[in-house]
């Protein structure tokens, strides 16, 4: 399959999501070694989930298929342009490449605002919408000195 076909499976999940009443506009396929492995679909209000994107869908999908909590030799392939929770994902699974066709600025135009948290992101903490604030009690560093002194540990 080439990559405009991997690209169309994406955009068919997401057509069909709508069609179907299943969630909103958006597919994600997982392609390793030229073969899709895993596909997601919208399902934020399907599942009372509101991480249930479609790329957050597809990679814990690879995830379980690949058993792996890892998908470095992985691309994924997204109907629209990864939101600010799925790029963190996607970094944090270690995807070697991301492929969109709609962008985010596509998305914000029919109501989807992603690009209300990137531009969130960029400001300073005191002027984000949602308040953020260290406290910091006795405890606080507590899990993560256990963590170091852990012998059995699996780093990832
Ligand atoms: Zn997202």
């Amino acid at each position: 399959m080439s990559q405009e076909m991997f690209m169309k499976a994406a955009v068919d999940l997401a057509l069909d999501n709508v069609v179907t009443n299943r969630g909103g506009p958006f597919g994600a396929v997982i392609v390793k070694n030229g073969q899709i492995i895993a596909v997601g679909r919208n399902q934020v209000v399907a599942n009372i989930d509101p991480s249930a994107h479609a790329e957050m869908q597809a990679i814990r999908a690879a995830c379980r298929y690949l058993n792996s909590h890892e998908l470095k030799d992985c691309e994924v392939y997204s109907s629209c342009e990864p939101c600010p929770m799925c790029l963190g994902a996607i970094y944090w699974s270690r995807l070697k490449a991301v492929y969109y066709a709609c962008t985010n600025r596509d998305a914000a135009q029919i109501g989807f605002d992603d690009l209300f948290i990137y531009k969130q992101l960029a400001l300073p903490m005191d002027k984000r919408s949602i308040p953020m604030k260290r406290i910091v009690p006795s405890n606080t560093y507590m899990p993560f000195n256990a963590w170091i002194h852990k012998t059995n540990k699996k780093n990832y």
